[in-house]
């Protein structure tokens, strides 16, 4: 036997778990176990192994599954809720005027539009200054900004339907 120090001279041991009495050779080596051996056989021991890793395989994809549901539906709540959708549209102001990636960049921060705006302080003017409470009163529309050549700022922005968005950007710019 390769490896294992044998403490006790012992020839054959009984294995735990399959109850069968084989040969040393057939248990690998612990030391800290008081004859230096593996209370389960070899075959014990991959089977065991086997057997977890088929159990973890099983729960990690199970709980994975269940993960992405939960998530996905938490976020279909979220963006369904006033403050939900407001972040995502305040998420995509900041997109358009500060990232060079952005199909439309070149329509907002590439000519130096800003958001001035803090996450929360959006949210309070939308909700306290142009009174919308509820998600409905948004459903459809668009952000637009007053002035065409302003910032994302109080007393500039407003909720207007995509249409008219698409024709103020025309006439204005
Ligand atoms: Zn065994």
């Amino acid at each position: 036997m390769e490896g294992v120090i044998l403490l006790t001279g012992i020839e054959t041991k009984r294995c735990w778990d399959c109850g069968r009495t084989l040969p040393v050779g057939e248990f690998c080596g612990n030391r800290s176990m008081k004859d230096g051996l593996q209370t389960q056989c070899k075959a014990c021991q991959k089977k065991y192994r086997e057997d977890n890793r088929n159990r973890i395989l099983l729960y990690q994809r199970e709980y994975y599954e269940q993960h992405l549901e939960l998530r996905h539906r938490q976020s279909k709540r979220y963006f369904n809720t006033l403050l939900g959708r407001l972040a995502r549209v305040y998420g995509h102001i900041n997109q358009r005027c500060n990232n060079p990636n952005t199909h439309n960049y070149y329509r907002y921060g590439g000519r130096g539009i800003k958001n001035k705006f803090m996450l929360d302080e959006f949210r309070e003017y939308v909700i306290s200054d142009l009174g919308i409470t509820h998600i409905d009163q948004i459903e459809g529309l668009e952000i637009d900004r007053i002035d065409n050549d302003g910032d994302y700022e109080p007393g500039n922005i407003r909720f207007i339907i995509p249409k008219e968005n698409m024709n103020n950007r025309g006439s204005n710019s």
